[in-house]
């Protein structure tokens, strides 16, 4: 997928959104959603969207969109790091299939890091639903 073409509404995201597909919530309002990365590259691992932009990376975007994101990446990154303590935090975020991007609807990963603990692979194994869960209820009770 290049970094042009058509946003596709029925994307993985897109349907989270619309909540056609479950997900483990951490927060939201009418605008942004946080959620937990099911693939997550180290414990904790958060996803945070733009509910009402179609766009599929940082290119498309409306600035004030933009900016929404980014409050709602900062709220999430400061409730990660009251909830969890980690040592610290990688905010990441990919476009178009060349810069790693695999889901195209516009995400910011926020990701708690250990002191030497290296990031897991993009897109690795499964996490168990029961710790995601819990993360999500500890990090949302940090808000
Ligand atoms: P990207 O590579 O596009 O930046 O990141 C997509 C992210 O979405 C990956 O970290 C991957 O683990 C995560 N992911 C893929 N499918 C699902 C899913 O169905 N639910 C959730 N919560 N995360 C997903």
């Amino acid at each position: 997928m290049s970094l042009h073409g058509a946003y596709d509404p029925d994307n993985i995201f897109a349907r989270i959104v619309r909540g056609d597909m479950p997900s483990v919530k951490v927060w939201e309002d009418e605008k942004v959603l946080a959620f937990m990365d099911v693939f997550p590259q180290a414990p904790g691992h958060v996803l945070v969207v733009h509910k009402l932009s179609r766009a599929r990376n940082i290119l498309e975007i409306e600035p004030h969109e933009l900016t929404e994101l980014a409050a709602a990446v900062q709220k999430t990154a400061r409730a990660v790091e009251r909830a969890l303590k980690p040592d610290g935090l990688t905010v990441m975020q990919f476009n178009g299939e060349a810069g790693g991007q695999t889901v195209f609807h516009l995400h910011v990963h926020v990701i708690p890091r250990r002191e030497g603990e290296s990031l897991g692979r993009h897109g690795g194994g499964m996490a168990d639903m029961d710790e995601l869960k819990a993360q999500a209820a500890a990090i949302a009770a940090a808000l």
